[in-house]
């Protein structure tokens, strides 16, 4: 893949494993939201700045795909714990293993990641190259397609919706049904007491969010999202919160208007957990932090630990990740067009 340009199968060596390297045959790769970013070169910054993803440290050509399920084709001579043939999920977020957060377990923030699919070539292939045996978690009587939205879009879900944990019960707002949110919606139904709101501009999303289990809908599409006053999106959402708020709001757009929308649903101590990498920039009016004592975090993918209680949720039927559509390898381009023109419903996988 490069910035701008159709995506080109390409016939490579077969990699062979060195030291705790895993080589996996790829049998679905995710394909996600932050793919279109990696394509399009980087994120709208707001005031027609842009920041490359080259500025990040990525190279370009590279292999897309961090939503990877697949089987142990060859471990390397230091690997362990796997054979050939073990059906397995990587964990896409490796870090350098030596900075403060990936010491304490947080490779996915890591002072200078090394992530697959971004940093190092991913999942849109047969065979993927794994740094080492340490990033695979095995799946075995795990659907492989459903199983890689645990790498990254119900990952990242997981994570933010741990964020938001701490004020349930009461509402948490999930802003995007694409998905990433309709795993916000199905984790944060399985792990909180709260009532789920979910906001999206397109009906066809907004019903697949009920079917995951959101106990209301919005369209901000047909509504506006805050500029309209009392018939806006945000007076309808603080009206399904009793009039007076949601405690959490997770925005997987964080765009300026889905921000914006968020902070002015939250009631007093509530939090605004801002995911999604559509960009651009906000104003925002500083007293109301204070005065409701209000929180704004970010939320970037998961751990590895993280991803093992996923896979353990979803072996337990707890969660159940939908995938929706399937596409072979010489199709990337179209399911990357497709995700663009929002008309995949849920996750799609490519199938090499
Ligand atoms: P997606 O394309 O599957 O879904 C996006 C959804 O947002 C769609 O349903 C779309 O209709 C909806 N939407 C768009 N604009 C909207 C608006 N103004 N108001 C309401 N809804 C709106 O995308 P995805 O794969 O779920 O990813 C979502 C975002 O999260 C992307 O920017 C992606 O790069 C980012 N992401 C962040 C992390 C992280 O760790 N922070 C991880 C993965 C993806």
């Amino acid at each position: 893949m490069e910035p701008g340009k159709p995506l080109e199968v390409s016939e490579l060596e077969s990699p062979s494993p060195r030291g705790e390297e895993v080589i996996v045959k790829v049998t679905s790769a995710g394909v996600c939201h932050s793919d279109l970013h990696l394509w399009e070169g980087g994120y709208d910054m707001g005031d027609g700045e842009f920041l490359k993803v080259t500025d990040r440290g990525i190279k370009y050509p590279v292999t897309p795909g961090h939503e990877i399920a697949g089987t142990v084709l060859e471990a390397g001579p230091d690997a362990k714990g796997f054979s050939k043939g073990d059906p397995v999920l990587i964990y896409p977020w490796v870090g350098c293993g030596r900075c403060p957060a990936c010491r304490e377990g947080s490779e996915n923030l890591c002072d200078t990641p090394g992530s697959v699919g971004l940093f190092l070539d991913g999942g849109y292939a047969e065979l993927v190259r794994v740094p080492s045996y340490r990033y695979l978690v095995g799946i075995d009587g795990i659907d492989p397609d459903g199983a890689t939205s645990l790498a990254c879009a119900a990952l990242t879900a997981y994570n933010s919706v741990k964020k938001a944990d701490a004020a349930s019960p009461g509402f948490i707002v999930v802003i995007g049904a694409g998905g990433l949110g309709l795993m916000g919606v199905q984790i944060a139904k399985a792990v909180t007491k709260a009532k789920i709101i979910c906001v999206d501009l397109d009906d066809n999303k907004l019903k697949m969010a009920r079917e995951m289990g959101a106990d209301f809908v919005v369209n901000s599409n047909v509504i506006g999202s805050v500029s309209a006053g009392s018939g806006s999106a945000a007076q309808k959402i603080i009206s399904l919160c009793d009039g007076k708020g949601a405690e959490s709001v997770i925005d997987f757009v964080n765009s300026p208007q889905t921000a914006q929308m968020g902070l002015a649903v939250l009631r007093k101590r509530g939090s605004l957990i801002l995911v999604g990498l559509f960009g651009g920039k906000m104003e925002l009016s500083l007293v109301t932090i204070p005065l409701k004592s209000i929180t704004i975090q970010g939320a970037y993918t998961g751990s590895y630990s993280d991803m093992k209680e996923l896979v353990e949720l979803a072996r337990k039927g707890i969660i159940k990740p939908k995938i929706t559509r399937r596409y072979g390898l010489d199709e990337a381009n179209e399911a990357l067009g497709d995700l663009k023109a929002r008309k995949i419903n849920g996750r799609a996988v490519i199938n090499p």
